[in-house]
């Protein structure tokens, strides 16, 4: 029978790991809906941190692979033993393969985005919101009146964090956050942006002493926990600025993995060290659910703003991940396939 539509599409395909060049930018098969799965025509493409440990290896798939984490469109497709969803149903999905016109992703992977959210608002909340609100609500349960440190706290996961940490509005009452953040990032500017966002205080970390200042914020106590996605360089001024009692969280390796450690630094203060990754927080449909559901009232009620750095288009996926490598980069970027 006569083709009328196209078979292939515009993707951003890893073949071998390695730097940016890395990225290829070529026709690839247009992926068909299989059992339990949805096709998805992209609107909005999100750019995590996570893009650059896949391309690099650090993070190994099985080559060749579509780069990619979250984005979001409308249903083409749906494959067999799918309920939950009809051609022209919006949604946002986690399941990979993001960097492309279409995503064929399991359905548990996906879900329905409510009227009043835009693609890339969706986009921009699904894995960095998520991260912010699974690592203060479970990774650390945060207290009113805690004092938190929050590393790269101009990036993406780090703006939310701040919002999180300090301005949610009306649900912040009802929920009892109203925490100290404290946030740190490499410039004056992104030092005010951390600001705006509801951190309480900043620390320039290219000119000051993170643990210094920390001390001298917290009268000499320290901070209840460090929420801490820079990873290697950031680590002991972590566990510097803790307190007695007090909590590590590291979730990211934006500077590099931290080294293996020696548990007895524990000791020291007694410190509960925590090391989670989002996947697990989202294993069952419930729990995803649970936490979509939550992300999206606060959006709803405008308790959570999206910063979006810039919208690049599909092709230029490597000038996107190499302004992120290069700290370059405040908030959510985007590609537009
Ligand atoms: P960001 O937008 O935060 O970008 C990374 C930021 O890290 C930079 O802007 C920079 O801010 C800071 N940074 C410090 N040192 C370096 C370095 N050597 N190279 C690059 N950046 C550096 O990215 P994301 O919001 O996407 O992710 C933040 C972190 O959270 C990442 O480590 C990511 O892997 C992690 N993450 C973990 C998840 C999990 O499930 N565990 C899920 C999602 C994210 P500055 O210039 O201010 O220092």
């Amino acid at each position: 029978s006569k083709r009328t539509m196209s078979t292939t599409m515009k993707a951003i395909v890893v073949e071998e790991y390695g730097g940016l060049d890395k990225l290829l930018y070529k026709d690839f098969a247009k992926p068909t809906a299989e059992k339990d799965t949805v096709v998805v025509k992209n609107h909005s493409i999100g750019i995590n941190m996570i893009d650059t440990y896949h391309r690099s290896g650090l993070y190994p798939l099985p080559l060749p692979f579509i780069m990619g984490r979250d984005a979001a469109g409308e249903i083409v497709e749906v494959g067999e033993g799918v309920t939950n969803f009809k051609v022209g149903d919006r949604v946002v999905h986690m399941g990979g393969s993001g960097y492309a016109e279409f995503s064929q992703t399991k359905a548990v992977m996906a879900v329905k985005i409510p009227d009043e959210i835009t693609y890339d608002v969706a986009t921009a909340a699904a894995l960095q919101g998520l991260t912010a609100l699974t690592l203060v609500r479970d990774s650390y349960a945060v207290k009113k009146d805690d004092y938190i440190l929050v590393h790269a706290a101009a990036g993406g996961v780090g703006l939310i964090l701040c919002q999180l940490g300090k301005h949610l509005g009306k649900r912040a009452k009802e929920i009892k956050l109203g925490a100290h953040v404290i946030g740190t990032a490499s410039t004056d500017a992104k030092c005010e942006l951390a600001k705006a966002n509801g951190a309480e205080f900043t620390i320039n970390s290219s000119t000051e002493d993170i643990a210094k200042r920390v001390s001298e914020i917290t009268g000499g106590l320290g901070v209840h926990a460090s929420l801490d996605g820079v990873g290697k360089s950031t680590f002991d001024s972590s566990m510097a600025s803790i307190r007695r009692l007090g909590t590590m969280v590291s979730f990211g390796n934006a500077s590099g993995p931290v080294p293996p450690i020696n548990i007895s630094v524990l000791a020291q203060k007694n410190i509960k060290l925590m090391r989670p990754t989002l996947y697990n927080y989202l294993a069952t449909p419930e729990e995803a659910k649970r936490w979509f559901d939550e992300l999206f009232a606060l959006i709803k009620e405008g308790a959570l703003k999206f910063h979006i750095h810039k919208v690049y288009d599909l092709k230029d996926a490597q000038q996107a991940q190499s302004d992120l490598q290069a700290r370059l980069t405040t908030g959510k970027l985007l590609l537009r396939p």
